[in-house]
C-alpha cells in the first residue's frame, strides 16, 4: 500500500433504488465516471465474485448525487452516495498510466481509499462479453472474509440517510429533486 499518491482519481458508489435495486460502482477516468452496475453490491471477501455491468459513462459532476431520479426518467427511484473517495490505478506490468487502456483490455486493478472498502480490487471482463464484468477483492490487509458489507452499512456517507429516511422525506415532500439528463449531468 502506497501512502503518497500521484494521481487523484475519485470513485464512488450509489446505492440507486431503481425497479431493482442495485449498486453503481463509478472510477473517474478520461475526465468522465467509467461506470458498472453491481445488482448485489461490492464484497470484502475475495472469495465472492459479484457481477457488475458495464453501463454508461456518467458526467464527473454526478459523483456525489444524492436524491431523487423522477418517475418517467431512466433510473427512476432514490439514490444515496454509499461510499466514495480516491482510488489508485494500478498499472499492467509493461506500464503505462492510462486506466482507459486497462478498460479496453477487460482488466483494471486499483486500490480504493473509500469509508467503507479499501484496499485492492480487480474488474475483470467476463471473455467474450463486453458489459459483463466482475468485482472481486484481492487478498490483502483490508480482505474481510465474512462481512456482508453491504447489509451491514445501509446509509449514505455523505448525509447519513437511510433510502427508507429518504423515502419518508420524499412522501413529506421535504427531498431535494433533481432530474437526470441523458448524459448524466444535473438538470
Ligand atoms: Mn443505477
Amino acid at each position: 500500500m502506497t501512502k503518497e499518491r500521484e494521481k487523484n482519481r475519485i470513485f464512488t458508489i450509489q446505492k440507486h433504488a431503481a425497479s431493482h435495486l442495485h449498486y453503481d460502482f463509478r472510477l473517474e477516468m478520461g475526465g468522465i465516471l467509467k461506470s458498472w452496475a453491481i445488482p448485489k453490491g461490492p464484497s470484502l471477501d475475495p472469495s465472492v465474485k459479484r457481477l457488475a455491468v458495464l453501463v454508461d459513462d456518467h458526467a464527473l459532476d454526478y459523483a456525489d448525487f444524492e436524491g431523487v431520479i423522477e418517475e418517467g426518467s431512466y433510473g427512476a427511484g432514490l439514490v444515496l452516495v454509499w461510499d466514495m473517495g480516491d482510488y489508485e490505478y494500478i498499472p499492467p506490468s509493461k506500464g503505462g498510466d492510462d486506466p482507459m487502456a486497462s478498460i479496453r483490455i477487460g482488466k483494471i486493478e486499483f486500490i480504493l481509499y473509500g469509508h467503507r472498502l479499501k484496499g485492492r480490487f480487480v474488474l475483470l471482463r467476463l471473455k467474450g462479453q463486453e458489459k459483463n464484468w466482475l468485482l472481486i477483492k484481492a487478498k490483502d490487509e483490508f480482505a474481510i472474509p465474512d462481512r456482508d458489507i453491504v447489509s451491514e452499512e445501509t446509509r449514505s456517507v455523505l448525509s447519513k440517510r437511510s433510502l427508507e429516511e429518504m423515502k419518508e422525506e420524499e412522501r413529506m415532500g421535504i427531498l431535494k429533486t433533481y432530474r437526470c439528463g441523458k448524459d448524466g449531468d444535473r438538470q
